[in-house]
């Protein structure tokens, strides 16, 4: 399956999960099912920004966006990890209200199976997203379901404090519950933030790509005749790219030196999924002054 088909099965369940959640929350008056219903309409509005994104990320370059556009899938995971640090403050607010006024729970059984149900369903979605994700290295997807996974993690929090509090009757446990809550889905929106701003920076390729590049050049290089430099390389969405310089002998043909080129950014593209490799032709006594450390200044 697509990863746009996969966002739009993912607002379905968003549907479905604030369906049952906020049937759980009405049944039972728990501050911390309420949180649990308000992280999935964060989750919600989350899937639909991806899914936009993705449809914008999945277009083919044009004239204004020659290099494509696949960097629209960071504002998808950094607006989503603004959006759901807004529902977790609005949570301790909700919380911190009812620890002061305190109230009875009702019709907690029924309240619990609602919210153990959507989670089921959650947790399978999730992990089919998870491995969809990798596949198409797509971070729209990954924050949705890394979300769906913070959903799951949250609403078996929430149900075990139901229960101690079905088994106690301390009601304090109920907006504790909320608080806790509240934190997890914090830490998840600064993690999906941080990806985001990583994106927009042109984070280096992973170190096992890198390792994978390096391979490949010192299969090409030689001693005294082939030489690279300047490796630099960036992640944009699915996509990646190297830049170096290939120094050879000053005294080759165009052509020969062409044809090993092309060797070159073969053995890259294989070794590197997604990868675009752009090699500059140098002589082995000549550098780019373009490179020169004055012009990082
Ligand atoms: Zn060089």
């Amino acid at each position: 399956m697509q990863v746009s088909s996969y966002l739009k099965l993912s607002i379905a369940a968003a549907l479905a999960t604030i369906a049952l959640k906020t049937g759980a929350w009405w049944l039972t008056d728990s501050v911390s099912l309420l949180s649990d219903a308000l992280e999935s309409l964060v989750n919600l509005a989350g899937a639909m920004f991806a899914l936009a994104m993705v449809t914008i990320a999945a277009q083919p370059p044009d004239d204004d966006h020659p290099y494509g556009h696949h960097k629209a899938e960071y504002f998808s995971s950094g607006f989503e990890g603004v959006l759901i640090i807004v529902a977790a403050l609005g949570i301790v607010a909700a919380a911190v209200e009812r620890w002061l006024n305190p109230q009875p729970l009702q019709a907690l059984g029924l309240g619990l199976t609602l919210s153990v149900l959507s989670s089921g369903l959650n947790g399978v979605l999730a992990f089919f997203m998870l491995r969809t994700a990798r596949e198409h290295h797509s971070m729209a997807l990954e924050g949705d379901a890394r979300h769906l996974i913070t959903d799951v993690w949250t609403s078996a929090g929430v149900v075990a404090g139901l229960l101690a509090v079905g088994a106690t009757g301390w009601q304090w446990l109920d907006p504790l519950a909320a608080i806790a809550v509240a934190a997890n889905i914090v830490r998840e929106g600064v993690s999906l933030i941080r990806r985001s701003a990583d994106g927009l920076m042109d984070r280096a390729l992973e170190p096992e790509h890198r390792e994978a590049i390096d391979q490949v050049l010192a299969e090409f290089a030689h001693p005294t005749a082939i030489r690279f430099d300047h490796v630099v390389s960036r992640r944009a969405g699915a996509r990646r790219f190297v830049d170096m310089h290939m120094h050879m002998p000053a005294g080759w043909t165009l052509q020969r030196a062409a044809a090993l080129r092309s060797s070159v950014e073969q053995a890259l593209m294989s070794a590197v999924p997604g990868l675009r490799a752009s090699i500059q032709l140098l002589p082995n006594d000549v550098e780019a002054h373009f490179d020169d450390a004055r012009d990082l200044l």
